[in-house]
């Protein structure tokens, strides 16, 4: 492993029963980095997070997390880990504060560095005037950043954020995303969604997944000029009429080609061959 790298995996390999979730993955995050895994639903990406984060064991493959085999033991991952998961993991029937001092303390958390890190908490996550409220009683916004605050409690160095933003409104959203960006520095992070607009707000580089597989990575730039990753709009414009298709080529960016649920909007020459979606 680089010993920039805080994530070193190749060929990584889950099956669930017949379902073959991850076909071979490789993917690498370097210190400090913001890493985006973007993909339709069922392309994997939660699953990568599940086997990084000791939840659950690769069938194949090789996966090296902050120096350690996590196939081999969690105990020396796991407390420099922080994540947050896609379903909420937080106790509605608790207050924000009180959820905070549960999880400071499973997270190890004593005294003064205890009362500090819930403080916090609810500083950054703008919960301060409503630590004292039950959180049933919260909008989908402020659940999902009470869950994010708790999964970096423990100050952790590497981060896993697995569709963050699911279920908020766009103002709820940017202060997630603010938040986010706030660990700038302090973190290196993998962030999953199927939002290309919040991969290129918040991610140095990307990790395009599909069908259990890594099909592209790079920067927004080199993504954007790799040799046969094109707008599936331009290869159609190809067959129909090459004077347009070479305009549309030449304004096309990877994130404007999004679309959900369509293999990502992004014609992937090499993986599906000509024609797929
Ligand atoms: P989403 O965006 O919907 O969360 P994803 O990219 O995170 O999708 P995964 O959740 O990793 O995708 O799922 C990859 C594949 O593995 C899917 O076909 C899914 O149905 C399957 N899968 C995931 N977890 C399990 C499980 N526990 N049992 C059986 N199949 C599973």
């Amino acid at each position: 492993m680089s010993s920039s790298h805080v994530i070193e995996a190749s060929g990584l390999e889950r099956r669930y029963g017949e379902i073959q979730a991850l076909k071979g993955t490789d993917l690498h995050l370097e210190k400090g980095e913001f890493l985006g895994l973007l993909g339709p639903n069922g392309a994997g990406k939660t699953t990568t997070l599940r086997l990084i984060a000791c939840l659950e064991q690769r069938d194949g493959g090789q996966l090296s997390v902050m120096g350690h085999d996590p196939n081999k033991g969690s105990t020396q991952i796991l407390g420099r880990l922080g994540v947050v998961p896609q379903e909420l993991a937080i106790y509605d029937n608790l207050t924000a504060l009180e959820n905070l001092n549960f999880f400071a303390g499973m997270h190890g958390l004593t005294g003064t560095h205890k009362v500090d890190r819930v403080q916090w908490a609810l500083q950054v996550s703008g919960l301060e005037d409503r630590a004292g409220d039950l959180v049933q009683g919260f909008s989908g916004g402020m659940k999902r950043r009470l869950n994010l605050v708790v999964g970096l409690l423990h100050e952790p160095d590497l981060v896993l954020l697995d569709e963050p933003t699911v279920g908020v409104d766009p103002q709820s959203r940017n202060h997630l995303f603010d938040m986010i960006e706030g660990l700038r520095g302090q973190v290196s992070l993998i962030y999953t969604t199927h939002m290309m607009g919040e991969i290129e707000r918040l991610c140095d580089r990307i990790v395009i997944m599909d069908e259990g597989k890594a099909v592209v990575q790079g920067t927004l730039d080199e993504l954007q000029h790799l040799p046969g990753v094109k707008d599936q709009r331009v290869s159609q414009l190809e067959l129909e009429d090459p004077q347009r298709a070479a305009e549309a080529e030449e304004t096309w960016h990877p994130m404007s080609a999004a679309r959900p649920r369509c293999g990502l909007g992004v014609h992937f020459l090499g993986n599906h061959g000509e024609g797929s979606p």
